[in-house]
């Protein structure tokens, strides 16, 4: 855990959030400034900064995110239609919480190449 983490600490439940899955190593809420209808971030409990970070030993950890996110989305009704999970890495993605997170998004159509 990182104590300035915001993640960290929603993970902690010392911040609030919307929750919407939890098991051991994965947590998931609603994004608080959602750019879709759904707008889920499924993040590790563990702290981890950025995908730059991530070793051979968290390749079972991010197929959980992935498979997780995939879980919410058909819970959400979306799976069919389609839906987009995204991973910002650093300043040139835009990533602005600096534990890693994946976002799912859907509900709307949306365009490529993302901006
Ligand atoms: P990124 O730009 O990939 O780092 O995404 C960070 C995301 O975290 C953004 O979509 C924010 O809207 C979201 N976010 C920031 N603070 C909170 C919070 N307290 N609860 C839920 N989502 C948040
Ligand atoms: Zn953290």
């Amino acid at each position: 855990m990182s104590v300035n983490c915001l993640f960290c600490r929603i993970v902690k439940r010392e911040v609030p959030a919307s929750l919407v899955y939890e098991d051991e190593e994965v947590l998931a809420f609603n994004d608080i400034s959602p750019q879709a209808p759904v707008h889920v971030l499924v993040v590790p409990k563990r702290h981890m900064a950025t995908l730059n970070d991530l070793t051979p030993a968290e390749d079972h950890l991010v197929g959980r995110l992935i498979r997780q996110a995939a879980a919410i989305a058909a819970e959400r009704g979306i799976s069919a239609g389609g839906y987009r999970m995204v991973l910002n890495c650093n300043a040139d993605a835009g990533q602005t919480v600096f534990h890693i997170h994946l976002h799912l998004l859907g509900g709307r159509p949306m365009h490529w190449p993302p901006g």
